[in-house]
């Protein structure tokens, strides 16, 4: 992975939307930067009884269209700077698809692998309890991210429930059914991303059936979404990889099997019939589609040009970095960016929350239902915006975000 700075990424992606908006400077000033930052130092009681001290963030970056939602993540990558641009890039996803959240992200810096399920619960729990003051379910919802579940999300409602002396669902999305989660948000990320390929499939004159993806990351959102384009769009799925490499196979994989085996070795490479192949390798495969959905910065400008896929479409937050971007669009290759193509994840977040909020329950066509009507609203909104304004689709998107979010702190004003 690059190295490159993600809070400057998402900095210069604003910056390059506020000048095509014709922003003042004093409104670019408060968009680039987040609004509360909490870094916290805490102990936690080790399985062989040492003390180690983790540490862990939570940035919130824009409540001006209602109350602070985003992921929470484990991975030994997390940083200050990174909360930072993940927690912006919340604010426009929100905007964009209409939901009435602004953007937050937070996460530990540790290695999950590495821990036990009570030494994760142990950190999980101090964790929630060092939040409680800046979370709740009309102030900051927290959601799962990479390496963190709906265990994760069980675990932080019911420390904050017991800090609060009741029970409040709210508090967290993503959680089990059994706790007030919704019928639906476990794959609901990847089922967003379904919703805007088949658009953009549709856009370019591509059918699902003819045409084949490659799926980088085999979590969450790369499992989910290699099972629906199979299964639901007919999509051919020749390659997917995990953290330890890839497999390929050109006849298309079987995604049950592939999942079997993972659970089965802890990992998707060797499966029998398919070709091991590098995560590099996965990247520059002949493919229709590619989704990269691990984590950030893997499309740089070192091998942007090696993408063979006409359509890229982003699972995870930030993969491509903005020199690869350009390189993309001049090719022609469409980009379907983060903010919109993982949208579905935020979207159904919001159908939880209002759920919660009712103690009123939706089966899963129903949320499935209003999942693909915002996604396919929300996809065409960015389209139709990038032709008019003859940009790329993340600009495009953007400008629509920023805008948003504009207008609502300008009705607001600022305090006092
Ligand atoms: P996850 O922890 O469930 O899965 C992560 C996957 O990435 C695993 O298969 C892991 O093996 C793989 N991986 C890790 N390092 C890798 C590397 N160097 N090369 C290739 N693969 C690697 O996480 P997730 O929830 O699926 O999240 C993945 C991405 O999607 C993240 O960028 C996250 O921010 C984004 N995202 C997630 C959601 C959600 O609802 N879970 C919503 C929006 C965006």
């Amino acid at each position: 992975m690059s190295s490159s700075n993600p809070y400057q990424v998402a900095v210069d992606q604003v910056r390059s939307a506020a000048t095509a908006l014709k922003l003042d400077e004093g409104t670019v000033n408060i968009l680039v930067r987040s609004r509360r930052e909490l870094v916290i130092n805490f102990p936690v009681k080790m399985d062989d009884g040492s003390l180690r001290v983790f540490t862990g963030y939570r940035v919130q970056h824009n409540n001006a269209r209602g109350p602070y939602k985003g992921g929470v993540r484990y991975h030994p990558s997390v940083s200050l700077e990174e909360m930072r641009a993940l927690a912006m890039w919340m604010t426009w996803k929100c905007a964009l698809v209409g939901i009435p959240f602004g953007g937050a992200k937070g996460g530990v810096m540790c290695d999950p692998k590495q821990l036990s399920r009570s030494e994760l619960e142990r950190m999980t729990r101090r964790f929630a309890w060092e939040l409680s003051p800046v979370i709740g379910p009309h102030v900051d919802i927290p959601a799962p991210d990479a390496y963190t579940n709906a265990q994760t999300m069980s675990w932080i409602m019911d420390a904050y429930s017991a800090n609060v002396g009741h029970s409040v669902p709210a508090v967290v999305t993503g959680k089990p059914v059994s706790l007030g989660g919704s019928e639906g948000r476990e794959e609901a990320t990847s089922r967003g991303l379904m919703h805007c390929l088949r658009e953009a499939l549709r856009y370019r004159k591509l059918s699902p059936q003819g045409s084949t993806v490659s799926v980088q990351g085999f979590g969450n959102v790369g499992s989910n979404a290699a099972r629906l384009l199979r299964d639901e769009l007919g999509m051919k799925v020749i390659a997917v990889s995990d953290s330890t490499g890839g497999i390929y196979d050109p006849s298309g994989l079987d995604i049950k099997k592939v999942s079997e085996h993972k659970e089965a070795t802890g990992s998707v490479r060797d499966l029998p019939s398919a070709t091991n192949i590098t995560n590099e390798e996965l990247l520059e495969l002949e493919c229709t589609v590619l989704v990269p959905a691990a984590l950030g910065e893997v499309i740089t400008e070192h091998n942007a040009d090696d993408i063979k896929a006409s359509l890229v479409i982003e699972g995870a937050n930030g993969p491509t970095l903005p020199e690869a971007d350009r390189i993309l669009y001049e090719k022609g290759c469409m980009l379907i960016p983060d903010v919109l193509a993982n949208a579905g994840g935020v979207t159904a977040s919001y159908f939880e929350w209002v759920q919660d909020l009712q103690y009123q329950f939706w089966t899963r066509s129903e949320v499935n239902q209003r999942l693909d009507r915002t996604m396919t609203s929300a996809f065409g909104r960015v389209l139709t915006s990038s032709l008019n304004e003859g940009t790329d689709m993340r600009t495009a998107a953007y400008m629509l975000a920023v805008r948003e979010v504009v207008t609502a702190m300008e009705l607001r004003g600022i305090y006092p």
